[in-house]
C-alpha cells in the first residue's frame, strides 16, 4: 500500500493541486526540503509571467528578438564558460575573428593577422577597458615626462550613460561635464575644448546619445582637438562610446567619418547586443592598434593548462554571445544588417511623423540620426493639461507597451520627454497599433476633469520656481 502511495505520488505531478502553489514563495532562506521540478519551474517561470512582453519593451536598447537558429546557438552553448580557452580554443578563435570584423567595420588601420580589442559583458565593461587604458596610457606619459598625474580628468556631455559615472567614481577621475541645452542639443564642442587641460586623459564622444537618441560630432571634436593640440601642444585623444551608433553608422551612414578614421580616435565601444542584435549580455571595446593598450592591461593567466592573455575586468562569462555574434555576421552579413535597421529606422521614422503630427506633441528633432527619438508636450498645450507624460506612461503600459517618461539631465531637467527605441522584432503593423493605442490613451486623459496627481506635482514644482500657471 505504501509502495502504490509513493508511485501515485510520483505520476501525480499535478502542478495547480500541489501543496506548494498554495504557499508563499521563498524570500529570506534557502527551503529546507525538495521542491519537484515541474512544480519549482512553474514557479519560477509564472514570477514573470505578468511582465511585459520583452519586444513590447520599448524602453530598451538591447536585443528582445532573435531568430530561431541563433536562439538554439545560445541554447546549446549554454554550459559553455568562455575562459576556458583551453578546453574550448574555437570560442576563442571565434572571439578573435569578431573582434576583427567589429575592427574592420569601424575602418581599422590595424595591420597584421588580430586586431587589436577586447569582449566584455556589454558596453559597460568596454567603455571602462577604453576609459582604463586612456587613463593609463596619459599617467605613463605624464611619468615619462616628469610631471604629476594625480589629477586625472575626462570630459563629455551631461547626456552620459551612468557607467562614466562609475568610470571616473571608481578609478577617481574627475569628470568634466558639458551640458547638453536646448541651443546644444549634442555635445557642444567649444565648451567641450574649453574645459581640456593637460590633465585631461580622453574626451568622450557619444554615437547614440542614451537620452536623445542623437549622435555628438565627433569629426569637429577631432578637429578641434587638433587645433588645441598645435595650439597647446596638448595631446588630447578620443574614445568613441558607440554603444548604439557603433552598429547603426557603419550600415546606415558609411560616409560619415566618426571611427578610426579620425586621427584623434584611439578606442570604440559598442554594445553587440544592442544593434549587434545579439541577446545579452556582450560588448565590445577596439583599439586603434596595440599600441594603445597598455600592457598593464594584458594578464598572462595560467589557467586549466594554458597561458592565455586575458583583456577583461571580467573573468568567466558565458560564450554563447561570441557564437551567436558570429552567427550573426555570418548569417546576415553586410546586406543582412543593412536591411535590418533601415527597416528599423523607417519605422522609427514613422512613428516620429505620426507623433509630430499630434498637437499634444512636440518632437525634439526634426531627424533622426538612429533608430529612436524622444519628444515633449507641448508648451501650451501643457499649461492647461490635466495630465502628463507620466500618466501616458502607465495608460500605455495597461496596454503591455513599456514607454517611458524620465526628466533630461541637470540644466535642462525640468524637460519631461518620451522616448520610443525601435529595434528587430517591431514591425510597421505593430507601429500602427502603438500609435493608436497612443491616440486613444490621449483621448481618455483629455477627458479628465480634475489633474492627475503627476500633473499636480509639476505645478506645484513650476511654482515653486515662480512660474504661475494660467489656470
Ligand atoms: C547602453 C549604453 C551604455 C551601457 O551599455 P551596456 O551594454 O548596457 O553595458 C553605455 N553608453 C551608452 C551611450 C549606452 O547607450
Amino acid at each position: 500500500m505504501n509502495k502504490n502511495k509513493k508511485i501515485n505520488e510520483e505520476v501525480d505531478t499535478d502542478i495547480f493541486g500541489s501543496p506548494q502553489m498554495r504557499e508563499p514563495a521563498p524570500v529570506e532562506f534557502i527551503p529546507r526540503h525538495k521542491t519537484p521540478a515541474e512544480i519549482a519551474y512553474e514557479m519560477v517561470k509564472d514570477e514573470t509571467f505578468p511582465q511585459t512582453q520583452p519586444r513590447l519593451n520599448l524602453a530598451t536598447f538591447v536585443t528582445t528578438y532573435m531568430d530561431e537558429y541563433g536562439t538554439r546557438l545560445m541554447n546549446e552553448a549554454v554550459g559553455i564558460n568562455f575562459i576556458d580557452e583551453t578546453e574550448y580554443p574555437r570560442v576563442a578563435v571565434m572571439c578573435g575573428r569578431c573582434i576583427n570584423m567589429v575592427a574592420n567595420m569601424w575602418n581599422s588601420p590595424e595591420k597584421g593577422a588580430w586586431k587589436t580589442g577586447a569582449v566584455g559583458i556589454g558596453s559597460s565593461e568596454a567603455c571602462m577597458l577604453g576609459g582604463v587604458a586612456a587613463w593609463l596610457r596619459w599617467r605613463d606619459r605624464r611619468k615619462a615626462e616628469g610631471k604629476t598625474y594625480d589629477k586625472p580628468n575626462l570630459v563629455m556631455s551631461t547626456a552620459y550613460q551612468v557607467v562614466w559615472e562609475k568610470f571616473c567614481q571608481l578609478w577617481q577621475i574627475e569628470m568634466r561635464t558639458i551640458p547638453i541645452t536646448k541651443e546644444h542639443p549634442s555635445l557642444d564642442i567649444d565648451r567641450a575644448i574649453s574645459a581640456c587641460d593637460e590633465n585631461t586623459i580622453c574626451v568622450v564622444p557619444i554615437a547614440g546619445v542614451t537620452w536623445t537618441g542623437m549622435n555628438d560630432d565627433i569629426e569637429a571634436l577631432d578637429k578641434a582637438l587638433e587645433e588645441y593640440h598645435a595650439k597647446t601642444g596638448i595631446d588630447i585623444p578620443i574614445h568613441v562610446d558607440a554603444a548604439s551608433g557603433g552598429f547603426i553608422l557603419p550600415f546606415l551612414n558609411p560616409g560619415k567619418k566618426w571611427d578610426f578614421r579620425l586621427k584623434r580616435v584611439l578606442s570604440i565601444s559598442t554594445s553587440g547586443h544592442k544593434y549587434g542584435l545579439v541577446y545579452p549580455g556582450l560588448g565590445w571595446v577596439i583599439w586603434r592598434d596595440k599600441s594603445y593598450l597598455p600592457k598593464e592591461m594584458s594578464f598572462s593567466v595560467n589557467y586549466l593548462g594554458a597561458n592565455i592573455t586575458q583583456v577583461g575586468l571580467n573573468f568567466s562569462r558565458p560564450a554563447a554571445q561570441i557564437l551567436a555574434q558570429y552567427y550573426n555576421f555570418i548569417h546576415l552579413g553586410f546586406e543582412g544588417y543593412k536591411e535590418i535597421h533601415s527597416n528599423s529606422m523607417d519605422i522609427a521614422e514613422y512613428c516620429h511623423k505620426a507623433i509630430g503630427k499630434m498637437k499634444c506633441f512636440r518632437n525634439y528633432s526634426r531627424t533622426l540620426e538612429n533608430p529612436l527619438f524622444i519628444w515633449y508636450m507641448e508648451p501650451e498645450y501643457e499649461k492647461k493639461a490635466n495630465w502628463t507624460l507620466f500618466d501616458l506612461q502607465d495608460k500605455l503600459m495597461e496596454r503591455g507597451w513599456m514607454v517611458p517618461a524620465y526628466t533630461m539631465p541637470k540644466d535642462i531637467e525640468d524637460m519631461v520627454v518620451m522616448r520610443i527605441v525601435v529595434r528587430q522584432g517591431m514591425s510597421l503593423d505593430m507601429a500602427d497599433m502603438l500609435i493608436a493605442d497612443i491616440r486613444n490613451a490621449v483621448e481618455e486623459l483629455e477627458k479628465l476633469e480634475y489633474p492627475t496627481p503627476t500633473c499636480l506635482a509639476a505645478r506645484k514644482q513650476e511654482k515653486q520656481k515662480g512660474h504661475v500657471y494660467t489656470h
